[in-house]
């Protein structure tokens, strides 16, 4: 049944970015031409670099700030997300557990204040990006993950992270799918948001303080240049005393930043609008995001225009960590998220999905951003906030600058900044060891969730695959 749904689901669906297809995406600025000086350059207009701009303007209104975009603002990862903003900067709690369980409390402690400066600052510029503080939950579907949720619910009691467990019954009365064994709702800690109109709003919040922004400008290089930096782009170059790069799953300008990140796809499908019936038939009462607790889980969400937005469970990764137009469309795994929707809402038979895409997720082997300083510390990088970048880009960012401009603050001494995650050796050793790590993942979730002897063993050195 959930096949037959997903070939009529799927019959008229655009190769589209719902988020970035729509009349008011912004006119690009123009590309940067012949030779021009900052006191900062930042690469690439997505969160991170749009966070780091508009930090570093409100705190220093003189700093002549650049930032130079290879396309178009938020057309990364930072265009196609489920627009999940959550305060975590871990990548949940459990991973944060497994890594840092000493500094943890602090961990916390600074992801609340991000995402109430966040919201704060979505506030004080009237960015118009749909945001609500909904929460989040989880929601098992196996027996296996009732007991994780269990778990994770204890954790979030010691911690003081507000929730609340929710059995089949109250589950179900929440949204009404056959497949809902217990949720685990996480109450304050996330919003929801409209991805693009919040990187939009950053960048009209960022050019109202002065900053200057040119798509269409990629940079080629950066190199020294006296005391300072010189970038380089196709048209034109930059002498800046400091730059901050922010290109995430994207190879350059920084080619080492791959030995640390990897750029993993993930798939994203958009229904129609559904009509008030079709909401009753679901039985989706609330505006939380969701997701389900397999290791391969999918995530999914209501749009501020009534559309279901349904994404993940499978990553790819394309061999050399190639990314961009080429390897973003995948009929197979599209499919496959089409059947599964289907699987946890029958009652949706009929609906379609009027968009699908993907993006690059740049995830490290502790699924969180990294950081590093070049050039003498001259230029500083974050990258790899896995599938959980829509919040953290905002702690990265401000790390970003920290680092660039030589601070030693409560943030730089955290052992997730100071430390670096473990590497990911170069090809063909990193295709093999991402397919067994993909193949496993899936053995472990047909399994009740055991791990067999490969994920135990990646698992004792603190890595692994997530999207
Ligand atoms: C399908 C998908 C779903 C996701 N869902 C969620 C979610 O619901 N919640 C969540 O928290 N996170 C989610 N994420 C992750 C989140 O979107 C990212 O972590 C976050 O957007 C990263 O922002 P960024 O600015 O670091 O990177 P990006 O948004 O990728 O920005 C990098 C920018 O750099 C530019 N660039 C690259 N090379 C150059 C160059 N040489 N010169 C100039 N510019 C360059 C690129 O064009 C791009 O605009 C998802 C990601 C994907 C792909």
């Amino acid at each position: 049944m959930s096949s037959n749904a997903a070939t009529l689901a799927l019959s008229n669906t655009r190769n589209a970015v719902y988020w970035l297809d729509r009349p008011d995406t912004p006119q690009p600025a123009d590309a940067l031409s012949g030779q021009t000086e900052a006191d900062l350059v930042i690469v690439g207009a997505g969160f991170t670099g749009l966070w780091t701009a508009l930090i570093a303007a409100e705190a220093d209104p003189g700093r002549r700030i650049i930032v130079l975009e290879a396309e178009t603002a938020a057309f990364g990862a930072s265009g196609r997300n489920g627009g999940f903003c959550e305060a975590s900067l871990t990548h949940g709690l459990a991973n944060g557990l497994a890594h840092w369980p000493d500094e943890l409390h602090t961990l916390l402690r600074f992801g609340d204040e991000n995402l109430d400066d966040l919201m704060d600052t979505i506030n004080r510029h009237a960015i118009d990006c749909n945001a609500e503080r909904t929460g989040t939950m989880d929601i098992a579907v196996e027996p296996w993950q009732v007991d994780e949720l269990q778990g994770l619910a204890e954790a979030s009691s010691r911690l003081g992270v507000d929730h609340a467990l929710l059995d089949t019954e109250a589950i179900r009365a929440e949204i009404d799918s056959p497949t809902y064994l217990a949720g685990l709702w996480q109450r304050t800690g996330a919003a929801m948001v409209d991805p693009a109109r919040l990187a939009w709003g950053l960048q009209s919040a960022a050019k109202s303080l002065g900053v200057i922004f040119h798509d269409h400008s990629p940079v080629r290089s950066i190199e020294k240049s006296g005391t300072g930096l010189e970038l380089h782009s196709d048209d034109g170059r930059v002498r800046t005393g400091r730059a901050v790069v922010a290109t995430n799953a994207y190879r350059k300008p920084l080619p080492k930043i791959r030995r640390h990140v990897i750029p993993v796809y993930d798939h994203v499908l958009m229904t129609e609008p559904l009509s008030t019936d079709q909401w009753a038939e679901i039985g989706w009462h609330g505006r939380q995001g969701l997701a389900d607790a397999g290791n391969q889980f999918h995530y999914y969400r209501r749009t501020a225009d009534g559309r279901i937005l349904w994404g993940g469970y499978d990553v790819l990764y394309h061999f050399g960590g190639r990314v961009g137009p080429s390897v973003e469309h995948h009929a197979p795994t599209t499919r496959r998220l089409a059947e599964n929707f289907f699987h946890t809402f029958p009652q949706a038979e009929g609906l379609r999905f009027t968009h699908r895409w993907s993006g690059p997720i740049a995830s490290t082997t502790r699924f969180t951003c990294a950081w590093g300083t070049t050039h003498a510390g001259r230029v500083s990088w974050a990258a790899g906030y896995t599938g959980l970048g829509v919040g953290a880009s905002r702690f990265g960012a401000r790390v970003a600058l920290d680092l660039v401009d030589g601070l030693s603050t409560e943030r730089t001494e955290l052992q997730m900044v100071r430390r670096r995650p473990v590497p990911i050796p170069p090809e063909p050793a990193r295709w093999l060891a991402v397919q067994a790590t993909r193949a496993a993942i899936k053995r472990a979730d047909r399994r009740e969730g055991r791990e067999g002897l490969w994920l135990r063993t990646l698992g004792r050195f603190g890595i692994g695959l997530n999207s």
